[in-house]
């Protein structure tokens, strides 16, 4: 239900912010978005794989993972690594992720995370009718390649994805050449995810989304913002310098969302899995989609900035340095698929937010109903910034929707 009167402070311009900015503007709410940086840049909205993955609803909270993680602790090619000074701070997370990694927990979570990735791109698509995303999103599909040693994982996910409904088409070594005839052939089998799509310029799109949202009356103000206070029960968002009274808020900062819910006194167990990227200039020509090595758990993306090659999860805080030999790590497995890439470009870091479930935080705060929640998105945000948008937007309006939206409470953690 439209209602112009009613204002919306949105704390973070990532992907999350900006979506939900841009559907509570389609209901009629004023909507001021807060955030440090300018919008499009540094964030994880901006240095991201680019991937809209539909498909990706086989979480990371597996049984089979925990046999798997010392042996890709050890490996300089895996994908795994820690910043010793801070694991003594993530042993609760840690804890909690290993509650979540039994059969029946890893399909709760696949469960739910289908239910929002399969209205992922419909929604997406509300939003992107209306800006000029020339060369900006390809249709051609991801394409997974895997050998033999990572096989039995391999059969786990397919045989997920076939009982909840995931499109996915398998490839042999002869249809991954036709596909991808750079890569080297180093695989024995692949997977397609023909709906798939990936972005060219992600941050350019967060930017072009952002300008949507000036362009309807929307503002922008470029604050840290500090605390939440209450006058009554409407929040009073407060920056260095100035205090700004909304009838709602929503906290949508990504991997830094949990100090002002801690502030908030709810204790969400938020915190971040790192991840970088590089660039090889000139070279986005040598694949036509992006090309995921599940061995190495790395992924290569054709972009405008040139091709870029993303992976890593490291445990290692929001303050601690990125890791030159990370940067090592990704250089080497993009050498090894691909011959002749010249010195890499752009070495980037950045923070995905993570609940030990490995689903979101989609709702409403445990102690201020006009408080909403739209983080904790881990490897995902990207794919469901717009349907975590549509669903904040309707929870906000009071609209029913037919989706069962409990699963997503922060009430879980209570
Ligand atoms: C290496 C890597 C690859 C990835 N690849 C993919 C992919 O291919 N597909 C996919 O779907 N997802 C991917 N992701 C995940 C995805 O990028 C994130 O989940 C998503 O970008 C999170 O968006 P967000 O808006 O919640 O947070 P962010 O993009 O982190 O934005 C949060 C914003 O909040 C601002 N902020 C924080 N605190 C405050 C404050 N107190 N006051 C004001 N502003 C504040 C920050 O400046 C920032 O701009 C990847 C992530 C990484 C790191």
């Amino acid at each position: 239900m439209s209602n112009p009167r009613i204002k919306v402070g949105i704390i973070g311009a990532g992907i999350q912010g900006i979506c939900n900015a841009l559907f509570l503007q389609k209901k009629g709410y004023e909507v001021v978005l807060f955030d440090k940086e300018e919008p499009g840049n540094f964030s994880a909205s901006y240095g991201n794989a680019g991937h809209f993955s539909p498909y990706a609803s086989i979480p990371l909270n597996r049984p089979d993972i925990l046999t798997d993680i010392p042996a890709m602790l050890l490996s300089s090619t895996g994908p795994l690594a820690l910043k010793w000074n801070y694991v003594p701070k993530m042993i609760p997370w840690f804890l909690k992720f290993l509650k979540s990694c039994t059969t029946k927990n890893m399909m709760h979570t696949a469960k739910y995370m289908h239910q929002i990735l399969d209205l992922a791109i419909p929604a997406y698509d509300e939003l992107f009718e209306e800006i000029d995303l020339s060369g900006l999103v390809e249709n051609k599909g991801i394409m997974y390649i895997w050998n033999n040693q990572n096989l039995k994982s391999r059969e786990l996910e397919i045989k997920i994805r076939n009982e909840i409904g995931s499109e996915q088409q398998l490839l042999n070594q002869k249809e991954i050449h036709d596909l991808e005839p750079n890569i080297k052939k180093i695989y024995h089998a692949g997977v397609f995810y023909k709906r798939a799509r990936h972005a060219r310029n992600p941050g350019k799109i967060c930017l072009k989304l952002f300008n949507l949202f000036l362009e309807k009356g929307g503002k922008f103000k470029k604050n840290n913002v500090e605390t939440i206070d209450f006058l009554d029960e409407n929040p009073i968002l407060k920056t260095s310098e100035n205090a700004f009274q909304f009838d709602k808020v929503l906290i949508a900062c990504g991997a830094f969302s949990k100090r002002l819910t801690d502030q908030i006194n709810e204790k969400i167990p938020l915190d971040t899995e790192r991840g970088y990227h590089i660039h090889f200039k000139g070279c986005e020509h040598l694949i036509s989609r992006p090309v995921v090595f599940s061995n190495r758990g790395f992924g290569m993306t054709p972009m405008e900035q040139g091709l870029r090659v993303v992976g890593t999860v490291e445990f290692g805080g929001l303050k601690n340095p990125l890791s030159k030999n990370r940067i090592k790590n990704l250089v080497n497995n993009a050498k090894y698929l691909l011959d002749g890439l010249p010195e890499h470009d752009d070495e980037w870091l950045g923070f995905r937010p993570t609940l030990p479930d490995y689903l979101p935080v989609i709702g409403s705060s445990k102690h201020h109903k006009n408080v909403f929640y739209s983080f904790g998105h881990h490897h995902l945000g990207w794919t469901l910034g717009a349907i975590s948008g549509k669903i904040i937007s309707n929870m906000i309006a009071n609209e029913k929707t037919n989706l069962d939206l409990k699963p997503y409470s922060s009430l879980r953690f209570s």
